[in-house]
């Protein structure tokens, strides 16, 4: 039976499972989905809220209809309405179905995403930005991206082959910070020729760096560049750094989680700017 009403015309009721909309919602999950309808899914109405806030544009709002009388709901699907988007009451087995959780968020929303071509950034004054070579673990670089947002980075450079910033790991790891921070993509070679063109300085994290990360330069404009996390850096983008610096160790382990070491490199390199 056909289990989807339209109440006043504004919200759209989904009560099965099989409704063709819970199957486009649950496909959002894997990466080729979303790289072809270029949206991705955030659970939360904190992030829902984030997002109205940074005037990002929501294509839908899904909620479930045990807290459909809640004010806050009724007012971010007020903003999402009236923004253009969606507003999609569901069950909570409908809800469960969309998010492949047994206990899911009571709030989803439905996100375009947006990406900066690399050769359009112009770093000035004392920008700094994050650049990531081919990070894989979606928890490090939501991570990243709120540790960027913190010290105040002006954004995330996804160099090469990385993971997805908008899978559903990603996006709850960066805790709202996705709709605060820029993200450029861009492969090695498009990178290193940016680099190249816009003359900005690269400081780069490394194993066998020759300097302290507390003396290194980190540039008017700078870029801190951070390693995949098996490999490191590749040869060609730590030979093109300016500097390599280390984060001096004294224990066991033979390196720092990436996450860990962009956020101590980066509150290094924003100590000047950051003051209570
Ligand atoms: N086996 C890898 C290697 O040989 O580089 C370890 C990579 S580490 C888990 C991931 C990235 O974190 C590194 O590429 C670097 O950017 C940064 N990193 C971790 N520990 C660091 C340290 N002590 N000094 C500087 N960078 C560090």
């Amino acid at each position: 039976m056909e289990a989807e009403k339209r109440i006043s015309g504004q919200v759209k009721q989904i009560t099965s499972v099989s409704n063709p909309i819970v199957k486009d919602l649950r496909g959002l999950s894997l990466r080729k989905n979303r790289n072809k309808t270029n949206l991705f899914v955030g659970e939360g109405l904190k992030l829902v809220t984030d997002a109205l806030q940074q005037k990002w544009r929501i294509r839908d709002i899904v909620y479930g209809k045990s807290v459909a009388d809640q004010d806050a709901i009724a007012q971010a699907a007020a903003k999402v309405r009236a923004a253009g988007g969606s507003v999609l009451e569901v069950s909570n087995q409908v809800l469960e179905k969309i998010s492949r959780k047994d206990n899911p968020q009571m709030v989803l929303g439905v996100f375009e995403q947006r990406f900066q071509d690399v050769s359009e950034i112009r770093p000035s004054g004392d920008d700094v930005w994050v650049a990531l070579d081919r990070v894989r673990d979606p928890g490090n670089l939501g991570t990243v991206l709120r540790t960027a947002d913190c010290v105040g980075a002006k954004g995330v450079i996804l160099v090469g082959d990385c993971t997805d910033p908008y899978s559903l790991e990603a996006v709850r790891a960066s805790m709202g910070s996705i709709f605060h921070v820029p993200l450029a993509k861009a492969s090695e070679g498009e990178f290193l020729q940016w680099k190249q063109r816009s003359g900005v300085r690269v400081v780069g994290t490394h194993l066998a760096g020759a300097v302290d990360y507390r003396t290194a330069d980190f540039g008017e404009p700078g870029i801190v560049l951070m390693g995949n996390e098996q490999q490191g850096l590749t040869d060609a983008l730590s030979d093109a750094c300016d500097q390599l610096v280390i984060i001096p160790m004294d224990g066991q382990a033979d390196s720092l989680n990436l996450a860990v070491s962009t956020g101590i490199v980066l509150f290094e390199a924003r100590r000047a700017k950051l003051s209570l």
